[in-house]
């Protein structure tokens, strides 16, 4: 039995998260589950799923949650320190990261350092300290075991070689909403043409990630990390039908790619059921219809995001984490329209121009860092 632990499972990948675990009652039960404030949810999944504890990150909720809301064999925790007990726990085995943001660090290092399985679809965290956790769970003997799905993706297609034998990967992006849009038209984007996804139900964060292309700058660097690879082995092109999941280019030319309808709940299961397979709750292909795929390279002059993510993840450091705040505060000021669309990319720019580069920072230093970025990108204006 897979012991899991699910850090942010009320949100878009912790809810089909549980409906994998849901659908394998066989092999996998919840310990713990954790929510920053969507407590009434927290509630229901406890419910259905009784795990140990129900961790409330939002302390100021204590004094709402009445008597009786969760079921008496949950313990509600609260406050972030619960996250990191939960993540922790000697009877814990399997930590699924998905929590948004820095946010999710705390979580996905307390899991590290004990040497757990971890299921990450938390990338700000390798964003912002990658070499760190990397370090961490080769001292510790942690399994990372990626959820994005181009990293899955990519794990999945490095079994056909050796590592030495890879040349490059090649990560596939949709495109976003604005896929074909010029600068001009990019000017008067508004909050709910950057909330619908073409391809993808996702988070709120990582949905206006997408459509600035910042998300695969994050996935740019969350790959050279996680992959140990360098910034120039790592290729981005657009594939809007967002079936190919991204590919392997091996030195004898072949590449080796893998395909799937766009639901994470497949990603989610193989980092679960890994090394083995299993049938499960995710979509398949129906290949009795006529379908197309194409793929194109990215348009760096509309979308300078994409370029600010290989500069990052060529000089790693600090700069991963500035990105990362400065992106974090952009995205929330965008979506309480106190920011254009296309001041997200320039104002992270202008941040991590500004930051003092640190090549071999410690996690103390990152923390400070993060926090100096979020105020500078919090007053900057255009
Ligand atoms: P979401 O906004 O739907 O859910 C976020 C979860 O994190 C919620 O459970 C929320 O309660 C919790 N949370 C938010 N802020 C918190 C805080 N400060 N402290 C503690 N908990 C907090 O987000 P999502 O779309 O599920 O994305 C989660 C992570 O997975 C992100 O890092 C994202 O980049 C990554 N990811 C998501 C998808 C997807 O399809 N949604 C795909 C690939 C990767
Ligand atoms: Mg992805």
């Amino acid at each position: 039995m897979n012991r899991i632990a699910v850090l942010g499972s009320t949100g878009s990948v912790g809810t089909s998260c549980l409906d994998v675990i849901g659908s394998h009652p066989d092999r996998m039960s919840v310990m713990g589950i954790t929510a920053q404030s969507r407590w009434e949810l927290l509630a229901q999944q406890s419910g259905t799923f009784h795990p140990r504890w129900a961790v409330v990150s939002d302390e100021s909720l204590r004094s709402s949650i009445g008597a009786g809301a969760f079921p008496s064999r949950t313990e509600v925790l609260f406050g972030a320190d619960g996250i990191e007990k939960v993540a922790a726990d000697a009877d814990v085995d399997t930590v699924v990261s998905a929590i948004v943001g820095a946010a999710g660090l705390r979580g996905t290092w307390a899991a590290v350092e004990e040497g757990k399985r971890v299921a990450i679809a938390n990338k700000e965290t390798l964003v912002v300290a990658g070499p760190l956790v990397m370090q961490l769970a080769s001292k510790t003997g942690a399994k990372l075991l990626p959820v994005d799905s181009e990293h899955s993706a990519i794990f999945q297609a490095l079994q056909a070689g050796e590592g030495h034998e890879v040349r490059r990967i090649v990560l596939t992006a949709s495109g976003g909403p604005f896929r074909g849009w010029s600068k001009e038209q990019l000017g008067q984007v508004t909050t709910e043409q950057a909330l619908a996804h073409p391809t993808w139900e996702m988070g709120p964060k990582i949905t206006v990630d997408s459509a600035t292309m910042m998300n695969k700058a994050l996935e740019v660097i969350e790959a050279r990390w996680l992959f140990g690879l360098e910034a120039d082995q790592i290729e981005v092109v657009i594939h809007p039908q967002s079936i190919l999941h991204s590919f392997v280019e091996f030195v004898d030319g072949s590449v080796i790619a893998q395909m799937s309808p766009p639901d994470m709940k497949l990603p989610i299961q193989y980092a679960l059921t890994w090394p083995n397979r299993t049938d499960g709750p995710s979509p398949r292909i129906d290949w009795s219809q006529a379908m197309s795929l194409s793929l194109e390279p990215p348009d760096h002059d509309a979308f300078p995001a994409l370029q600010l993510g290989y500069e990052v993840a060529r000089q790693g450091g600090t700069a991963g984490a500035v990105l990362n705040a400065a992106n974090e505060v952009a995205v929330a000021r965008f979506l309480n329209s106190d920011l254009r669309f296309i001041d997200i990319p320039r104002v992270c720019r202008a941040v991590l121009e500004q930051h003092e580069f640190e090549p071999t920072p410690s996690l103390t230093d990152l923390l400070r860092l993060d926090e100096w970025a979020r105020k500078e990108t919090q007053s900057w204006t255009s």
